[in-house]
C-alpha cells in the first residue's frame, strides 16, 4: 500500500489504523503570535494538545489528520513534538485557510504560483523542515466562495493535480458553499475520490449533503460538541440516516477540536459551555457520545464503524 506523510515521516497507510480526520492540536493567528509572544503560554498550549492526543490513544486513537493551515498558526515543530510525546501519529496539511482575505503578496501572484507553494510543503517540507505535508487545506464560509477563495481553491486544485496529494474544504452548509467548492475542483480536474467537503454535519438537512455524496466525494460529519452549528442530537440523527441509506464510505466523522484555540478570551470555554454553545467539545466525544448512541440506534455497526474511522481516512489520503 502506499505510504502516507506523518510529521514523523512516512508510514504505510495500513498502519494509521483508528484515525480522527479533523482535529487541531493548537489553533491560533501565527501573525498576533509573532508580535506578542507574551501573550501565548506556550506550555499551556502543549499540556493541552498533550492531554487532548492521550485521551484519544485511550480509545484507540492511531492517526490525527490535522488540517490546521496558514492562518490557524501552522507549526509543524509542535505537531511533532505532540506526536513524539504520545506515539500518535499526526498528518499535517499545506493550504490557505481564509474566508476572503489574502495578502498582498499572494494578491499580487497568480494561482499557479500560489499551487507552487503547496508543491514545496507536499514534496519537499514545511517550515524549513524535512516534515512533508500530506493533503491540501482550503476554506469558504459566510461570505461564499468570494474572488480570492476561489483563487486558493483553484491553487490547491492545481497543486493536488501535480502532487496526487488529496484536498479538504471547510464549507458552510447555511450559505451552501459545498456544490460551488465541488465544482471549481472539478473544473481543475481534480478526482472526485481526493476531495473532502469539510463541516457538512453543521446542517441536517440529508438531501443537501447526498448531492455532495452524488458527486463522488467525502463529507465530514466532523464538529461534534460544537452545538452552535447543529446540536449532537441533529447531528445523530443525520448520521444515523446517512448510514442507512449505505453511504458509510463517504463519511468522516470527527470533532474538529482545537486543544487551544485563541480566537476567544481565556474565559469563554466556560461561558460557551454554560450558554449551551458548546457541550463536552473534546477529542473524545465521538467515542464517548456519538459512536453509542448510533449503534443503539442501530445505524453503526462494526463494520461501518470500520469503514469510519478506518477505512475512509485511508483511502482518501491515498486515493
Ligand atoms: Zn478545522
Amino acid at each position: 500500500m502506499a505510504d502516507v506523510q506523518t510529521v514523523q515521516g512516512p508510514v504505510d497507510s495500513e498502519e494509521l489504523g483508528l484515525t480522527l480526520v479533523h482535529e487541531h492540536v493548537r489553533f491560533r493567528d501565527e501573525a498576533v503570535f509573532d508580535q506578542w509572544p507574551g501573550r501565548y503560554d506556550e506550555q499551556l498550549e502543549l499540556d493541552a494538545a498533550l492531554a487532548a492526543v492521550n485521551a484519544a490513544k485511550e480509545h484507540g486513537v492511531r492517526t490525527i489528520v490535522d488540517p490546521t493551515a496558514m492562518f490557524a498558526g501552522r507549526d509543524v515543530r509542535f505537531m511533532r513534538t505532540v506526536a513524539e510525546q504520545t506515539g500518535v501519529r499526526i498528518v499535517a496539511c499545506t493550504g490557505i485557510y481564509s474566508y476572503g482575505y489574502l495578502p498582498h503578496y499572494f494578491e499580487n501572484r497568480d494561482v499557479d504560483v500560489i499551487a507552487d507553494h503547496f508543491v514545496e510543503d507536499l514534496e519537499i517540507g514545511v517550515q524549513g523542515t524535512d516534515i512533508r505535508a500530506a493533503f491540501l487545506k482550503c476554506a469558504a464560509d459566510a461570505a461564499g466562495v468570494t474572488e480570492n477563495v476561489e483563487k486558493i481553491h483553484r491553487a490547491v486544485a492545481r497543486a493536488s493535480l501535480q502532487t496526487g496529494a488529496p484536498i479538504m474544504a471547510h464549507s458552510m452548509p447555511a450559505v451552501a458553499t459545498g456544490p460551488r467548492q465541488v465544482e471549481i475542483f472539478e473544473q481543475e480536474g481534480v478526482d472526485p475520490a481526493k476531495i473532502q467537503i469539510a463541516h457538512c454535519g453543521d446542517t441536517d438537512d440529508v438531501a443537501y449533503i447526498e448531492a455532495l455524496i452524488d458527486r463522488g466525494v467525502y463529507v465530514g460529519l466532523d464538529r461534534y460538541g460544537l452545538e452552535m452549528y447543529l446540536p449532537i442530537d441533529r447531528r445523530n440523527a443525520t448520521a444515523a440516516e446517512l448510514l442507512r441509506r449505505g453511504h458509510a464510505e463517504r463519511l468522516m466523522i470527527s470533532q474538529d477540536f482545537c486543544a487551544t484555540i485563541d480566537w476567544f478570551p481565556a474565559e469563554a470555554a466556560e461561558l460557551f459551555e454554560a450558554d449551551g454553545s458548546i457541550r463536552n467539545w473534546s477529542m473524545t466525544l465521538v467515542f464517548d457520545e456519538v459512536v453509542p448512541a448510533l449503534r443503539e440506534q442501530g445505524a453503526m455497526d462494526d463494520e461501518a464503524f470500520q469503514t469510519v474511522f478506518v477505512e475512509n481516512p485511508k483511502r482518501w489520503l491515498t486515493a
